[in-house]
């Protein structure tokens, strides 16, 4: 008999990005040219002064373990910034850096939940929320929302989904998978219910400079008095930077919390690999040129995909203001035959789509939102045209 696997991990659904990602990695290998649209990782290489200084780390001997929680000089290059961006006075004590964004927010449900706490996550919603609660003994609560409010909470929708046991609100903005961003003033009336009903706000704002034209963004614990001692603002190098395989992300948070996270982490994986941390202290606190280029790099990209897929009858899709995401309204396009294969469903769709035009987008029944399709943009223009064009004639030539 094969050893068993616990219950909890039985209830786990592996990763839908990372599973597109990896049938148009296989596809690929074997062979094939294949339009991958699915993960959200900036294709761009990481900037050489940032690389450089991981040379120069090793070089100086910062190969050994460092403290749990993270290095001092990346502590306080995060305070900076936060300070420098949004005018937030951290101390460095409430800096966790963890091996990326996606294990900061395991470490802030690990020490927040107790069994039957709810979490209240805004759908569409970023793959890893549900699980990452649900592994922590947390419960998600999924509050859908409307595309016709381009997916943004209200302040009345999260008032009907509280109940004796709400303990957080999780907020992403800019959005994956959405591209939407709420404004101050509509971050502010959510912040009027958290403040009222005692929650603790969870802000992930991996996507914060990556924003686009008018758009401004507003760090959470801004936008009323009295937020930051009940924020975890969630963030990281691998978006901004470039900087996904290096695995480097961060929470600030009260320091009850960032003691409680250090402690867990020093049991769990001791600290962030020691490079990776120079090479983010180099990100944060050197030449920024790189990402204002990398920013209208993607710009392009946004008004390039806005204008195809407007251009595509039968789709709909949100304002796109932030992140690198266009979450694409296929329902129209549902419930028929393409190339001889019934497809009812999104999941189906896009496993079509990638069998018969080899273009990878991401489901969007793994977002909560079934009849969507995420595409990233996050990919170079030629591969940009060359799957919006195989998109538009797969549901206009089917
Ligand atoms: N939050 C959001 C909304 C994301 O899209 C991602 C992308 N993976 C993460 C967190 C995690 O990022 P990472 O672990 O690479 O820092
Ligand atoms: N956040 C990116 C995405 O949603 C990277 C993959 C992941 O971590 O899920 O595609």
């Amino acid at each position: 008999m094969p050893p068993k696997i616990s219950g909890i991990i039985q209830a786990l659904e592996p990763s839908a990005t990372m599973a597109m990602a990896a049938k148009a990695r296989e596809l690929k290998a074997a062979g094939k040219t294949v339009y991958d649209l699915s993960v959200g990782e900036p294709d761009f290489t990481t900037p050489a002064h940032i690389c450089q200084a991981a040379v120069e780390a090793m070089q100086a001997g910062h190969t050994h373990y460092t403290v749990a929680s993270g290095i001092p000089e990346l502590k306080k290059a995060v305070v900076e910034q936060y300070k420098a961006a949004h005018g937030l006075e951290y101390a460095p004590a409430q800096v966790v850096v963890a091996n990326g964004a996606k294990h900061a927010l395991h470490n802030v449900f690990t020490v927040l939940l107790d069994p039957g706490d709810e979490v209240i996550i805004p759908a569409p919603y970023w793959v890893s929320y549900a699980e990452l609660v649900r592994l922590s003994s947390g419960t998600p609560v999924i509050v859908e929302t409307p595309q016709e409010n381009n997916f943004k909470l209200t302040p009345q929708a999260l008032r009907a989904a509280l109940t004796p046991n709400t303990r957080v609100l999780l907020l992403c903005s800019p959005s994956n998978p959405t591209g939407g961003m709420y404004s101050r003033e509509e971050l502010g009336a959510l912040a009027d219910v958290a403040l009222e009903r005692d929650l603790t706000v969870m802000a992930d704002e991996i996507y914060d400079r990556l924003v686009y034209g008018e758009n401004v963004f507003a760090s959470f614990p801004t936008v009323r008095p009295g937020l930051q001692e009940r924020t975890v603002v969630i963030n990281g190098v691998s978006k901004t930077y470039a900087m996904t395989g290096w695995r480097i992300g961060w929470s600030l948070s009260p320091q009850n919390l960032a003691k409680a996270m250090a402690d867990l982490q020093s049991q769990e994986t001791s600290n962030p690999c020691s490079v990776s941390q120079y090479a983010a202290v180099a990100a944060l606190t050197g030449p920024q040129q790189c990402v204002a280029e990398m920013l209208a790099e993607f710009a392009k990209r946004r008004e390039f995909v806005r204008k195809r897929l407007a251009a595509i009858p039968g789709v709909s899709f949100p304002e796109i203001s932030g992140a690198f995401y266009a979450f694409v309204n296929i329902k129209q396009h549902l419930g028929r035959a393409y190339g001889g294969t019934q497809v009812d469903n999104s999941t189906q769709w896009c496993l079509e789509l990638l069998a018969q035009k080899n273009v990878a987008t991401v489901m969007g029944s793994a977002f909560g939102a079934e009849g969507y399709a995420r595409l990233s943009f996050a990919a170079g223009m030629a591969t940009l045209e060359a799957a919006l064009d195989r998109i538009e004639e797969f549901v206009t030539k089917s």
